[in-house]
């Protein structure tokens, strides 16, 4: 198995603490975003991508042509309004970047649409408690399903595509959110779980040279299987027609009959029409006596 890429904040010091790894460097600022790249290189690891946590909306976020080249995942709270933002988001079609929304209010998910018919990858962020699950499951049917030409949407394109009738589907790394995949450091380099983890101080390990140590890999082995839990304990989720594609996700975020259950079985749905449609013609058999 290959090592978790690591998710830090840009420090050039937290950068020189280790080496080798694949990393996806955190900004606040667009402006910082090519430098970070740049000192990710230096420092001896592989940049993965830069993660540009705006506090801005995407009218206001200037990517600047040396960035071109340089993955990024554009992180915003709203797109704002859309005749200030359309000419350079349209430029950033030719970017090799995904830019992150939260579907928290219809605005956001009219931008995620608009973004997707630009051409410019996306990804929505849901399950944060004031989800219309309705216009979410609207949204996912257009990125799935939409007849017109469109950028892929995440997570609903993804599971789209990988979904498989007899197995589960993980989808938790297109948000950085899977310990096999990704370790959190925090400016100290703490590690921790998830993003979530680190925002709330919950590390498992001191440093990344921690990481090999017993408490550490036991922690993720943990909670690679902490969706058995549901099973055992008979949760909602354990029932739930939309398991297979959201493994209990969202239990600990959500009361129980938000709504999550039936937007994931409308994706499971979704994406077994998506697999009809788009499986290879299959040879015409000519009868035979
Ligand atoms: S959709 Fe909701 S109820 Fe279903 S598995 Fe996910 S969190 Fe549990």
């Amino acid at each position: 198995m290959s090592l978790p890429r690591i998710v830090c904040p840009y420090s050039p010091p937290l950068l020189q603490s280790f080496r080798g790894r694949s990393v996806a460097v955190r900004v606040d600022d667009a402006a910082r975003a090519a430098h970070a790249a740049y000192d990710v290189a230096q420092s001896g690891n592989e940049l993965f991508c830069v993660i540009v946590e705006s506090r801005l909306p995407l009218q206001d976020i200037s990517l600047s042509e040396e960035l071109r080249g340089i993955p990024l995942a554009v992180m915003a709270p709203s797109m704002g309004r859309f005749r200030d933002a359309s000419e350079k988001i349209k430029a950033w079609r030719n970017f090799n970047l995904r830019v992150y929304l939260p579907c928290d209010g219809a605005a956001n998910i009219t931008a995620l649409k608009i973004l997707s018919s630009l051409g410019v990858q996306s990804c929505a962020l849901f399950g944060i408690g004031h989800d219309d699950w309705e216009a979410i499951s609207d949204l996912m049917t257009y990125a799935v399903l939409g007849l017109f030409p469109h950028a892929s949407m995440e997570p609903f394109s993804f599971i789209a595509k990988n979904y498989d009738a007899g197995d589960y589907l993980d989808w938790g790394a297109l948000y950085f959110d899977d310990p096999k995949k990704f370790l959190h450091l925090d400016g100290e380099g703490r590690v921790a779980l998830s993003r979530a983890e680190r925002e709330a101080g919950q590390f498992v390990a001191g440093c990344l040279a921690e990481c090999d140590a017993a408490p550490a890999l036991a922690a993720v082995r943990e909670r690679t299987r902490a969706w058995t839990a549901n099973f055992l304990n008979n949760t909602v989720c354990s029932r739930c027609p939309g398991w297979k594609v959201c493994l209990g996700k969202f239990s600990a975020l959500l009361p129980e009959g938000s709504g999550c259950s039936d937007f994931f079985a409308s994706m499971v749905e979704a994406a077994r029409q998506y697999k009809r449609l788009t499986a290879p013609p299959s040879e015409m058999q000519v009868w035979r006596p």
